[in-house]
This record gives C-alpha cells, sequence and structure tokens, in this order.
C-alpha cells in the first residue's frame, strides 16, 4: 500500500462528466489499495474568469479581495469531486486551505506557504476517506484567504505530499509529461522520461509551465519524486527526480517561453551613483521580481534603463517608476506588453561554445529581432515582440535537434 499525492489540473475537471472521469480513475487506484490525497485547481478557465472581473472593477484590484476571489475556483471543484466519490458508494472529505489549515505569509495574490497541519488529513484518510484538497490556497495567521500565485495548485500538491510523508506526488494534467518544448507550440516537441529537479528548476523558472517553480523547489528540498503524467491516459510520464549518473551527459532540457513579461524604459537617467538603486528598490519592496536589466549610456552624463517585470505586476510597477523617474529628474518612461522571452536552458551548455549564436543567427535567419538578451552558463534567453513567441520556440527547438530522436548529447553545436 503506498500513501499518494494526486493533483488534477482545471482541464481535468474543467466540468462534471471530466470530474467524475478524474473520480472514478481516483476510486480504482484506491480500490488497488492505496491511500489518496486529491489535490485539485480550478475549472479550466475559472481564474482567469475572475482575474478578468475583478479587473472590471478596480484598476488594480486589492490584492485582499483578489484573494477571496481566487479562492472560490477550487471551493467549487473540491466539493463536487466529494460528491462524485460518494455518489459512487466512496468515502470522501473536502478540505479548503483554511480547513487544513495550510498557513501562509500575508503576500496576497502570491503567498507563500509557513506551515502544513498534516492532523486533519490523516485522521480523514485514517478513517477510510478520499481527501479532497483545494490547491492553489492558504490562510494567514489572521484567518485572511491567500493564495499562491498562478498554478499554486502544484505547489500545494508537493507540499502536501511532503508534510504526509507521500510516498509520490502525482501530477496529472493534459499532456503526457515534460516535452522537450511546449508540444501544444511544437509538434516535435519529445517527451523527457526522466529530468532532474534542477533542470526542471530551470525550465519553470522560464516559462515551461506545466509544473508551478515552486512546487520542484519543494519537491528538491524535500526528496519528493514528482510524476506528471495525463490524466486521460495510462502512460508513464516524467519523473523528476534527484540526479543520477545516466543524466549527467545531457545538454539541454528544451526550449521555453513566457508570455508574462512587460518592458518598461526609463530614458535620461542622471548617470550618478545611487540611481539604479532608487529605482529599483521600491520595485522590490512592491514584492515586484526584475527580471532583466539593460542599461544604455547616452551623451552627456545620462542614461536609458530598461528592464523587464512579470506582465502581472506591469500596473504597478508603472505607477512605482513614474513616481520615482519624477523625483530623479529622469526623462519619459516607456514601455511595451507586447514582448515575449524565449530561452534554450540545459546544464549541459557549460561545456559547449556558441550555443548563444548558433540561437541568434535562427532567429535572423526566420526575421525575428531580438529586443534584450541574457545568458548565464545554463541558458540563453531572448526578448523578441510577443507575436513571433511559437515561431521562435519552433525555430530554436529544432535548430537544436530536440526534436531528433537521437539528441546531440555530447556533440558539439558550434
Ligand atoms: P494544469 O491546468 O493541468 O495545471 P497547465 O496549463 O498549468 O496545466 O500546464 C500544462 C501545459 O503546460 C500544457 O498544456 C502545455 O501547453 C504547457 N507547457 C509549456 N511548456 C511545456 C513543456 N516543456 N512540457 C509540457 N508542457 C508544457
Ligand atoms: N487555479 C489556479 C490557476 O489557474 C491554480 C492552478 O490551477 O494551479 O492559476
Ligand atoms: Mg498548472
Amino acid at each position: 500500500m503506498s500513501l499518494v499525492v494526486q493533483k488534477f489540473g482545471g482541464t481535468s475537471v474543467a466540468d462534471p462528466e471530466k470530474i467524475k472521469n478524474v473520480v472514478d480513475r481516483v476510486l480504482r487506484f484506491v480500490g488497488q489499495g492505496h491511500q489518496v490525497v486529491v489535490v485539485l485547481s480550478a475549472m479550466a478557465g475559472e481564474t482567469n474568469r475572475f482575474v478578468d472581473l475583478a479587473s472590471r472593477m478596480q484598476k488594480i484590484p486589492d490584492p485582499r479581495e483578489m484573494d477571496v476571489l481566487l479562492a472560490s475556483g477550487e471551493q467549487v471543484t473540491v466539493s463536487l469531486f466529494a460528491m462524485g466519490v460518494k455518489a459512487r458508494g466512496g468515502k470522501a472529505g473536502s478540505l479548503l486551505g483554511d480547513q487544513v489549515r495550510i498557513t501562509t505569509d500575508a503576500g496576497h495574490t502570491k503567498a507563500r506557504i509557513r506551515e502544513i497541519d498534516p492532523g486533519r488529513i490523516m485522521a480523514l484518510l485514517a478513517a477510510g476517506n478520499v481527501v479532497v484538497v483545494a490547491g492553489f490556497q492558504g490562510v494567514t495567521e489572521n484567518g485572511d484567504l491567500t493564495t499562491l500565485g498562478r498554478g499554486g495548485s502544484d505547489t500545494t500538491a508537493v507540499a502536501l505530499a511532503s508534510v504526509i510523508g507521500a510516498d509520490v506526488c502525482e501530477i496529472f494534467t493534459d499532456v503526457d509529461g515534460v516535452f522537450t518544448t511546449d508540444p501544444n507550440v511544437c509538434a516535435s516537441a519529445k517527451k523527457i522520461d526522466r529530468i532532474t529537479y534542477d533542470e526542471m528548476l530551470e525550465l519553470a523558472s522560464l516559462g515551461a509551465k506545466v509544473l508551478d517553480i515552486r512546487s520542484v523547489g519543494i519537491a528538491k528540498k524535500y526528496g519528493i519524486p514528482i510524476h506528471v503524467r495525463s490524466t486521460f491516459t495510462d502512460n508513464d510520464g516524467t519523473w523528476v527526480v534527484r540526479e543520477d549518473g545516466e543524466m549527467e551527459s545531457r545538454m539541454v532540457s528544451g526550449v521555453t517561453y513566457s508570455k508574462n513579461e512587460a518592458r518598461i524604459t526609463v530614458s535620461r537617467v542622471p548617470d550618478t551613483p545611487g540611481v539604479a538603486s532608487r529605482i529599483f528598490t521600491p520595485i522590490s519592496d512592491a514584492g515586484i521580481v526584475v527580471d532583466m536589466i539593460i542599461q544604455n549610456a547616452r551623451a552627456g552624463d545620462m542614461t536609458d534603463m530598461t528592464f523587464t517585470v512579470p506582465r502581472t505586476d506591469y500596473d504597478r510597477a508603472m505607477e512605482i517608476v513614474a513616481e520615482v523617474a519624477a523625483d530623479i529628474g529622469a526623462g519619459k518612461v516607456g514601455s511595451s506588453t507586447n514582448i515575449a522571452k524565449v530561452s534554450i536552458v540545459g546544464v549541459g551548455m557549460r561545456n559547449h561554445a556558441g550555443v548563444a549564436s548558433t540561437a541568434f543567427r535562427v532567429l535572423s535567419d526566420e526575421g525575428i529581432n531580438i529586443r534584450m538578451i541574457s545568458t548565464s552558463e545554463i541558458k540563453v534567453s531572448c526578448v523578441i515582440e510577443e507575436k513571433y513567441t511559437e515561431l521562435a520556440v519552433r525555430t530554436l527547438h529544432d535548430a537544436f535537434g530536440l526534436g531528433d530522436e537521437a539528441q546531440p548529447v555530447e556533440e558539439d553545436w558550434g
């Protein structure tokens, strides 16, 4: 008998029929003698619908109220799921984040889990229930509802798996596993059978939304194996696990993209010590993570400062930057939300020259203009116009042979 957390994403529970299918799947597994904690997302599209509703009420929605709204989607699916189990004659109990007591900090809309009380879950399991926990939500010490950031149900699932000592955390989704790039964008994407936590962290941090990055961080810390697989088949998916010898030789994990990007340029910033801190401190104080930063010198002790922020934080960042720009006597603040970031990632890149130049060349061959570049020893990222995202992903994926049967493991790409 094993103890397993099974998380089902929005498309897996998109309507009552799909929820019934998932109920049957879980009950089959329980019938084999296993104990299961199910973690559910909201029905597909619901969270986006809430975001849209909120934006019609307030330009920058109040974060505390936003969380009250966002948390409601998962409340619907866990209750329906528990009803579905009972309709089949099974035993189930649904729990919201505050009923479990998933305590978080007060960082509304991107709260971090502080503590999870396993008591109630374990008691329900011991009494023979399928325990059905609402993903993505928690509660502060003061009893305010919080959410963990988009895609956060994965994080709920892995965090629960660690506190209850589960053998594995299974992430059921609408694709067969983790691929070399988004299989919905690139038909030649290949499923990866095993991937290390570190490689998965890179892919997730650069946009592969199949797993929330924080879930991978927790899995790595507590050594929880994650199995990403399809809700709609019984096929083996992708195992996200610790590194083993066989994996070390892999050069590239994949190609990722993120459309959750916005570019802000503050022009004619006085080029004096301390201005970067004047601009970026209030942004980070607001909990906004700046990604790429480029500073361009201009004539006359002036500089232009260009950087990217998550598009979801764009309005707030613009408000802050407009204020700071006025304070420091800078010029115009320009911006664009029609950008995307495409990246090639892989630990094996460390030992290979020419990866970046190949990427730049193949993008330019397609007439795609690169607006910003950032590299590290394990990734190359380019900011481009959003409309070229899919073309850029396919171009890079094919240029690096990721769809081929034999991956270019030890070869030099030149
Ligand atoms: P869920 O609702 O089940 O949490 P998500 O939409 O969050 O599902 O994540 C699954 C989606 O992630 C897939 O449908 C796919 O389009 C996208 N995706 C992006 N990059 C990858 C990748 N490298 N491998 C697999 N899927 C990816
Ligand atoms: N429903 C939330 C979202 O759409 C959380 C999740 O699905 O993981 O972001
Ligand atoms: Mg998801």
